[in-house]
């Protein structure tokens, strides 16, 4: 779930928190645990040990029992400091490689406007979108 919102024409989030639940989704880096884990007052060894788990050979989010993200609870928990891939969303690569993504991720984001043309979504989304491995 996000709130950075740079566009409310493209995407308002609705705060369903559909996008907090089910697993693998939510990869972090070594700094999203560095900053999850100073912001939970632990030490980031420990905090991987307790939060996440294993997808391949990534870190990913743990889930609770209820299928959603260990941090979600009605809403995200640890907001200020969520991962990268939270606070994109869903301004994401994905989307200029193949602008049918966004409309692919309008099915499972309910905050996701599909209603507009390709090229207005393309024109839109593109000053939006950072390279993922210049913005942290
Ligand atoms: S699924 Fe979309 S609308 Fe729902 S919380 Fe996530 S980003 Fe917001
Ligand atoms: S960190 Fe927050 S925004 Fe990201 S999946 Fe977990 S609850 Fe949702």
């Amino acid at each position: 779930m996000t709130s950075d919102n740079p566009d409310s024409l493209l995407f308002d989030c609705r705060q369903c928190g559909d996008c907090c639940r089910g697993y693998g989704g939510t990869y972090v880096s070594e700094e999203d645990i560095r900053r999850i884990a100073a912001y939970l007052g632990e030490d980031p060894a420990r905090f991987q040990e307790r939060y996440c788990q294993m997808s391949g050979r990534r870190p990913v989010l743990a889930q609770a029992a209820n299928g959603y993200c260990v941090f979600w609870d009605k809403l995200c928990t640890i907001h200020p400091v969520k991962p990268r891939m939270c606070r994109r969303w869903p301004f994401i690569d994905a989307v200029l490689v193949d602008i049918q993504n966004w409309k692919s991720m309008g099915a499972s984001c309910p905050g996701i406007r599909t209603d507009l043309p390709d090229d207005v979504v393309r024109q839109k989304i593109t000053p939006l979108i950072t390279p993922e491995d210049t913005d942290e």
